[in-house]
């Protein structure tokens, strides 16, 4: 199929062929018309699909007709993270250019001053992060009733960083018949109930989810000391014996592991930037730049930080820990060998790590071979662990042991499995493995509205971008404040009072 068969505007399709683009995606194909008919869409898909253009390209065309007003947008469009939000208006900015459209940012992080300017003169692009959207409408500065399109974009991040109050608020203060356009890239419960409550006869869109890693991505394992001096050896000589390295992203679980990492890197002479949740906007911002520009090869990054994030061209990712949830691995990796091109993607496997690694080669359908000695082989004296709550020392290498190293340069030019993103329309949802509920943090755990800082300081604050799951098992977050989300048996048993 061809875009011209879509029903976009003229101007739309000039920014297409400007763009590039020559064919549309599956979802681009199947979401275009149906959001020009005024549909509400339910797309099931992740980032790398061409989702953006999928909801950017017909809205742009739909907003031709018409005028925004003052503190009255036309269109809101919500995602779970700034950079995120940041990606989309440039989408938006690149596909309008020349087009008379406001488009406007409303992030966290940044002053209200000029946010305040933009929505007053009247916006007909409205993107925001919930929280401070609203703080907008808290303020009395914006108003959503002129809201003609609502779009939620990746939902289930949404839902892993305690947003979905806040999103249920938000589609409440929008009119009734707005036209919705929801995307996630997994469907757990709590996204379905949404879906059910706020969308009208939406039409399904699902792209299978590439469960398995593109074949253009070479993946291997490196066995490692837990000692973590030990573990950033390995990670420079890895670095320093790549082939071919054009860039790369290094993947910690924790937020101060990012810090560590990147500072150590820094020390050893590698051009490198950090990415977490905990840096500043502008510090965030001046990373990806730098490094989406290329003055810095690499960046270090935490898995919230560096989600859904669109660099086109990533040679190489370092997995510096082993991700502890199995999909991590695969959004990790899928950084690289993009639009068909080769990547490398090296997983540093401690005596920890062997649960993290089943699970991860479970949810691939394959193991991944070794660069070197396998972790049973290498017979590390393990140091005392620094990785709380995973596997234990005795699981050190067991399982794991058989399968022989393979030599490097056969290993590296090895292409793997992969699932194509195979567009399918109206089909059930596949359920993820997520943890169970009960395992994860309420919603309580997060300061309430009140409580949060005043907004001046606010300003300065990092926005919630991490999960209030993640909070507690990987990002150094919060702790709990007395049984967190214990609540013993006995003071759920009812007493008689005399
Ligand atoms: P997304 O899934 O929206 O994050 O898009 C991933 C990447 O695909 C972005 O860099 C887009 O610029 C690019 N892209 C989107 N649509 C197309 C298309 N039809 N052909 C080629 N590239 C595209």
């Amino acid at each position: 199929m061809n875009f011209t068969e879509l029903g976009l505007s003229p101007k739309v399709l000039e920014a297409v062929t400007a763009s590039g683009y020559t064919q549309p995606t599956p979802i681009q194909e199947m979401a275009i018309p149906r959001v020009l008919e005024r549909k509400d869409v339910l797309g099931i898909a992740q980032t790398g699909t061409g989702k953006t253009a999928a909801f950017t390209l017909p809205m742009i065309t739909l907003l031709e007709q018409g005028r925004a007003r003052a503190r009255m947008p036309r269109t809101l469009i919500l995602e779970p993270t700034r950079e995120l939000a940041a990606q989309v208006e440039e989408s938006f900015n690149k596909y309008t250019s020349g087009q008379k459209l406001n488009v406007a940012l409303l992030i966290g992080g940044v002053s209200f001053g000029d946010q305040d300017m933009k929505i007053a003169r009247g916006v007909d692009v409205l993107i925001a992060t919930p929280g401070r959207l609203l703080d907008h409408f808290e303020r009395g500065k914006l108003l959503l009733t002129g809201i003609e399109i609502l779009v939620i974009d990746e939902a289930d991040r949404m839902l892993d960083m305690g947003f979905i109050p806040d999103i249920e608020r938000i589609c409440k203060m929008v009119p009734f018949t707005r036209q919705t356009l929801f995307f996630s890239a997994t469907m757990p419960p709590e996204i379905q109930r949404i879906t059910e409550a706020f969308l009208h006869n939406p039409v399904r869109i699902e792209i299978a989810r590439q469960a398995t890693t593109a074949e253009t991505i070479t993946q291997l394992l490196v066995a490692s000391p837990s000692d973590p001096s030990q573990k950033r050896e390995t990670l420079r000589r890895l670095m320093r014996d790549a082939v071919d390295v054009k860039n790369g992203i290094i993947f910690c679980n924790r937020k101060s592991d990012v810090q560590i990492v990147w500072k150590s890197l820094e020390k050893h002479g590698f051009s490198v930037a950090a990415l977490h949740g905990d840096m500043d906007q502008r510090a965030r911002t001046v990373a990806l730049d730098g490094f989406r520009a290329g003055t810095m090869q690499y960046l270090v990054a935490s898995d919230v930080a560096a989600r859904g994030l669109d660099v086109p061209d990533v040679s190489h990712v370092f997995n510096y820990d082993a991700p502890h949830h199995a999909e991590d691995y695969v959004h990790r990796i899928g950084r690289t060998g993009r639009a068909g091109r080769l990547g490398t993607a090296y997983t540093i496997i401690t005596p920890a790590d062997d649960k993290n690694l089943a699970a991860i080669e479970a949810m691939i359908k394959r193991s991944i071979d070794w660069l070197g000695p396998t972790l049973a082989d290498a017979k590390f004296e393990d140091a005392p662990r620094s990785d709380r709550g995973r596997g234990s020392r005795e699981d050190a290498g067991r399982g794991r042991g058989g399968r022989k190293p393979r030599p490097v340069k056969e290993a590296q030019n090895e292409a793997v499995v992969s699932v194509d993103a195979a567009p399918v329309v109206d089909e059930k949802p596949k359920r993820e493995a997520r943890p169970e509920r009960r395992d994860r943090p309420q919603r309580e755990e997060l300061p309430r509205r009140e409580e949060r800082p005043q907004r001046k300081e606010q300003a300065a604050q990092p926005e919630r971008t991490q999960s209030p799951r993640r909070h507690h098992q990987d990002d150094d977050g919060p702790t709990p404040k007395g049984l967190g989300d214990h609540m013993p048996g006995f003071m759920m048993r009812s007493t008689k009072l005399k």
